[in-house]
């Protein structure tokens, strides 16, 4: 008896739900075995047997597997959610999705305006090094540089105040 645990010796879940014998090519038997009892009980409450055992005969034995994962998965949040079932998790998922795209394009805002700030900040230091400037250079050298800054400032205006952390950055 217990070697034996063959389809023939104890009906599926859901032969045993539905009081019926369990044929050797019983449609339910590969995806409800008789161990989990609750799998076909919530599938039965609310897609009904007959609508299921349809569903699984139309359907080719490969993909049978992942519709009865779907079903299962769709009765449980019925049965739990009466009122949304697994739309309420899709939707909040969803929800969920919006939100941090949201904040993955601010991120990535973020990171273009301190690369922006990055660049003004490198371009004045060439300026300042004081090895770079010794007295003999003429003072033609230093007074193209004179325009850029201001500009540059503008650049990082609109960043500071976007956002604290591009002002601590640039501080
Ligand atoms: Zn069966």
């Amino acid at each position: 008896m217990l070697s034996k645990m063959g389809s023939g010796m104890s009906p599926c879940a859901a032969c045993k739900l539905l009081r019926r014998r369990c044929a050797r090519d019983c449609v339910f038997a590969p995806y409800f075995p008789p161990d989990e009892p609750q799998k076909f009980a919530n599938v039965h409450k609310v897609f009904g047997a007959a609508n299921v055992n349809k569903m699984l005969h139309d359907l080719p034995v490969h993909q049978r597997g992942d519709a009865v994962s779907s079903m299962v998965y769709e009765a449980d949040a019925r049965v739990r959610d009466p009122v949304y079932g697994c739309v309420g998790a899709i939707s909040s998922l969803q929800q969920r999705i919006a939100f941090l795209q949201n904040q993955l394009a601010v991120a990535n805002a973020e990171i273009l305006c301190m690369r922006m700030q990055q660049a003004a900040n490198n371009a004045p230091t060439l300026k300042v090094e004081p090895q770079a400037t010794p007295p003999s250079q003429p003072p033609e050298m230093s007074s193209p540089l004179q325009p850029q800054s201001p500009e540059l400032q503008h650049h990082h205006k609109p960043c500071t105040n976007a956002s604290e952390s591009g002002e601590a950055v640039w501080t």
